[in-house]
């Protein structure tokens, strides 16, 4: 049986959009190296299609949250620096330095295996260290870092020292110059090594911030890293499904599970096979839009597993018949709108997208 999968929903991922959203960033970021951040499979993009396209984009250098997330990486993408955002899990070492991955080192513990394993070699493997200014998650602190035996830090070749900000997309929140405070008075050691401090929403809080490398990711993907601003990215995902019903309400009555949504008698609704299943979350039933024959309609009711329903009551009748395409995350800020509806942030939207949907990347022009 021959099966067509864009009848489950089509994710288009626009990767001229992505290539200037990375050019914008270089260009804010004024000097510094822009990485890319494509941990959990490029923010649910497809790391590999994501970074080769950063790649030829000037990208040399990409961030993942696991060793295993790199090796794959790896095989696609043979001239760029890999790091390894979680570090040195026991016994992974060997592997991690034979795949020319750069692991980001988060404690002592870790800095010793490496520096065991880099004098062993006679190899000064190149590494990164994380610093804690303030997150309390991973990365040395400064009781630590002041701890550090040098001859550790001189078996390998620390090529970049890292810390993560915790609220930059507050611009106004006190956190972010007292973590830039912090990460400014790394140790001695490393007053050699380069620096970076900034995720996509750090990028934009001024220079002081940029060091000699930024690390934006949701940016990259459209997201607005300046929330309550002008999102100053091009949309690059966009999600589209086929109408699977139309139904004509003949009672006023309820739609979906526990009939949160009323419709009067005479009214439409378009069921689409999209639900939380596939990533669209739960929590933005009876408050997410859809665009539909050019209109924007509601959501109506509770997202089911594997269906949507849309009231399309205010559209003229014939305007949306079975097979029309109804989309779920449209126009310049899709994703932080679908975000908003669920009461969650665009991070979460992008990386619960999944692999049902039939996956189409694209160029904006002819
Ligand atoms: C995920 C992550 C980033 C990218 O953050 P965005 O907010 O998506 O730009 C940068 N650095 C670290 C350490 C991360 O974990």
């Amino acid at each position: 049986m021959r099966v067509d999968k864009a009848a489950k929903g089509v994710l288009s991922i626009n990767l001229d959009a992505l290539s200037n959203n990375y050019r914008r960033l270089v260009k804010q970021a004024n000097g510094s190296e822009v990485a890319g951040v494509v941990k959990a499979n490029g923010y649910g993009l497809g790391a590999r299609e994501v970074a080769a396209c950063l790649r030829t984009a000037g990208c040399r250098s990409f961030f993942v949250a696991h060793a295993e997330e790199g090796m794959i990486l790896r095989e696609s993408l043979d001239d760029a620096r890999i790091f390894v955002l979680h570090g040195l899990a026991e016994g992974t070492e060997k592997d991690i330095a034979d795949a020319s991955l750069i692991p980001v080192l988060n404690h002592p513990d870790e800095l010793r295996r490496y520096a065991t394993l880099a004098l062993t070699r006679d190899q000064r493997l190149p590494t990164a260290l994380q610093l804690d200014t303030g997150m309390c998650r991973l990365g040395f602190s400064a009781r630590e870092m002041a701890a550090i035996d040098e001859r550790d830090l001189e078996a390998i070749d620390p090529v970049l020292c890292i810390s993560h900000l915790v609220a930059a997309e507050e611009r106004e929140n006190p956190l972010n110059q007292q973590q830039l405070d912090r990460f400014e008075q790394r140790p001695d050691c490393l007053n050699d090594v380069a620096a970076s401090l900034a995720n996509s929403s750090g990028i934009f809080l001024g220079s002081a911030f940029h060091f000699d490398l930024c690390r934006p990711g949701v940016a990259l993907y459209g997201v607005n890293p300046t929330p309550g601003y002008p999102n100053p990215m091009e949309p690059v995902v966009t999600l589209s499904a086929p109408v699977l019903q139309v139904h004509e309400v003949n009672e006023a009555g309820t739609v979906g599970y526990n009939a949160t949504y009323a419709v009067p008698a005479g009214g439409r609704i378009a069921t689409v096979p999209v639900g939380y299943a596939d990533g669209y979350l739960r929590s933005a039933g009876d408050h997410g839009k859809a665009r539909i024959a050019g209109e924007i309609v509601p959501i109506a009711g509770r997202v089911s597993m594997d269906l949507i329903t849309l009231d399309i009551s205010a559209l003229p009748s014939e305007s949306v018949r079975p097979d029309c395409m109804a989309e779920l995350i449209f126009g310049p800020d899709g994703i932080d709108q679908v975000a908003s509806a669920a009461g969650t942030i665009g991070y979460e939207v992008l990386t619960r997208l999944g692999t049902r949907f039939a996956r189409r990347y694209t160029r904006s022009g002819p």
